[in-house]
């Protein structure tokens, strides 16, 4: 079974990954739990490419690069596991990469959409996409409180930018080809990882 966690930055992702991975293991079930981009050699390298701020890069550069890190991720880790029976967490996914290579710092045409993004994806998943997806809905100005002011290359654009991300995360859900499930990112760790826990427990 394949979940994977989505959402702006600081809404918790990484935190609720951690314990529902625990209370998985705790019911004696494998888990296996990968970052996309990331969790292989080639991905840490595309990884810090993509997000040094220093390194100009045109969106659909930076749209492949982050695609090919998931092409590496699931096919040497991601999909042995499943094909041994484990469970995969996966801290953001596809829908992340059509999400963000599609939101230009200004309102208007994206110079990449969604629509090729999703395309270019298939091909990056090699047939396997998420069985839910879990994506944890914030205001901004709450998850920016969460990071402590602290932003990266990626989140360096402002409210504004990141509440266009936000709505593109609603709206682009549907579309991960397999169940999508909006969870409410407020409140303290324990009420989201009850919220969380509702979802995925009615769900496998
Ligand atoms: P990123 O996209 O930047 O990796 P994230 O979505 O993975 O962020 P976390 O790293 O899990 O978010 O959480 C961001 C910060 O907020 C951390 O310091 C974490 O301890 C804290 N945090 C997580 N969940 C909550 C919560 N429900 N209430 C308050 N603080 C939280
Ligand atoms: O959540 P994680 O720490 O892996 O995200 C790293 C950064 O890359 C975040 O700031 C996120 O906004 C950005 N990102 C992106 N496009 C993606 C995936 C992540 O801009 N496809
Ligand atoms: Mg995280």
């Amino acid at each position: 079974y394949f979940f994977s966690f989505d959402g702006i930055d600081g809404v918790g992702k990484t935190t609720q990954i951690e314990r529902l991975a625990d209370s998985f293991r705790e019911h004696g079930r494998e888990v296996l739990v990968v970052r996309d981009p990331g969790s292989t050699e080639i991905g840490l390298r595309l990884r810090e490419i993509l997000l040094d701020g220093e390194l100009p890069m045109h969106r659909r550069t930076e749209a492949m690069l982050f695609m090919a890190s998931r092409c590496e991720m699931v096919e040497t880790i991601l999909r042995p596991a499943l094909d041994a029976g484990k469970t995969v967490i996966s801290d953001r996914f596809l829908l992340a990469n059509v999400v963000y290579q599609s939101t230009n710092d200004a309102a208007g045409v994206p110079d990449v959409t969604p629509e090729l993004l999703w395309q270019m994806g298939r091909l990056s998943c090699g047939g396997i996409c998420p069985d839910l997806t879990l994506l944890l809905d914030l205001p901004v100005d709450q998850a920016f409180a969460r990071l402590g002011g602290e932003t990266d290359r990626m989140e360096s654009r402002g409210p504004e930018y990141l509440d266009r991300v936000r709505s593109a995360f609603l709206e682009q859900l549907p579309h991960t080809g397999g169940r999508g499930a909006v969870v409410s990112a407020e409140g303290t760790v324990d009420e989201v990882a009850a919220r969380v826990a509702d979802v995925v427990f009615s769900d496998c």
